[in-house]
């Protein structure tokens, strides 16, 4: 079987992500430190106060995997904005049954949808950590004076004319990335926020600006493999475009802030003063691992700098926080 690129590794992460413990594989920022859930949590709040505290409101998490990061948001909402709380209901987007499951045991009162479209036509505030990196890609590369696709076949990797043209300066042998699924929820976001108050935050790994370059990667045991093996063996992840990403809810009509670097973003909304506010209470070899798991999403040459945040916004409303 010869298959498109894209549609190869929707089935390869669906069967990945239904069979297998992601985290078994890979570490996430909420698994690394409960301050970053934590952190958004009071992000979530601000903002909807920002937005002039609409009742209801539904927060909203796309792939919330073990659910550590929703858990640890609604800790912190309930002691700091518990009429945010009260006004609020939870919705996760998820597609995995088994880490439905999971989630199910960390955060009691949710309701799940498998996309955006069946979440309720109302405000909402949208969290999102890695999740726009495990969306299929289409990889195009650049022949003569045209353009191939990539497709996966049973030797390995294929390529076939098209006619699709990238619109973008490039050499012979360049390959550029193209994520359709991530701009439609772009445009759909924006659509939301200007329809009804609202903003969406997501975190990722990625580029401010597009680039040329194959990113698609694959990890399996916490170590890169080969992204064409057996699909659901491993995750299949690429960098997420946010100038593409940010466009797309542009012209949906959002107001956008961001991208700007995980490390700023998270330095600025207190990650080091909660940090060692929590870590004065523990023992000290739990104390230094804290402050360890906070350096690691911040300093620049290991989260802090390739990991981006981006939020999608109603036009119209004042700067949501860490994108002062
Ligand atoms: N946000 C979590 C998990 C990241 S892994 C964390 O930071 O730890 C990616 C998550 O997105 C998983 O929960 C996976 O099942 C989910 N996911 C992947 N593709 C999806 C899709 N198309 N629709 C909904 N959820 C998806």
């Amino acid at each position: 079987m010869t298959e498109r690129l894209d549609h190869f590794m929707a089935r390869a992460n669906a069967a990945y992500y239904a069979t297998r413990d992601p985290f078994a594989d890979f570490t996430t920022a909420p698994e690394i430190s409960q301050v970053f859930g934590e952190l958004l949590g009071l992000w979530a709040a601000v903002t909807w106060r920002l937005l002039d505290r609409p009742s209801p409101v539904s927060i909203v998490e796309m792939g919330p995997g073990r659910g550590t990061l929703m858990a640890d948001a609604l800790r912190a909402i309930v002691r700091a904005a518990p009429d945010f709380r009260a006004a609020a209901t939870i919705h996760l987007i998820e597609t995995s049954s088994r880490l439905r499951d999971a989630q199910r045991e960390r955060i009691g009162d949710a309701v799940w949808h498998d996309a955006l479209d069946t979440v309720p036509e109302q405000t909402l505030i949208v969290l999102g950590n890695e999740f726009l990196d495990a969306l299929p890609i289409r990889q195009f590369v650049r022949r003569g004076i045209g353009w191939t696709e990539r497709y996966v076949g049973p030797e390995g990797l294929a390529e076939r004319t098209t006619d699709y043209d990238p619109t973008i300066e490039a050499e012979e042998g360049d390959v550029i990335e193209r994520r359709a699924p991530a701009e439609a929820i772009a445009g759909d976001l924006a659509a939301r926020l200007v329809r009804h108050r609202g903003a969406a935050l997501f975190l990722d790994y990625g580029s401010e600006a597009s680039r040329t370059g194959d990113s698609l990667q694959a990890i399996s045991g916490g170590r890169p493999g080969d992204p064409l093996g057996a699909p659901g063996s491993a995750d299949l992840t690429a960098h997420v475009d946010f100038a593409r990403f940010g466009e797309a809810a542009k012209a949906a009509g959002a107001q956008i802030h961001g991208p700007i670097p995980q490390g700023i973003f998270l330095a600025r909304l207190g990650l080091f003063q909660r940090t060692n506010q929590l870590a004065r209470r523990l023992p000290p070899k739990r104390a230094a691992e804290m402050m360890e798991g906070a350096r690691r999403l911040a300093e620049p040459d290991r989260m802090g700098r390739l990991f981006k945040a981006i939020t999608l916004i109603s036009p119209g409303t004042a700067t949501p926080p860490g994108f002062e």
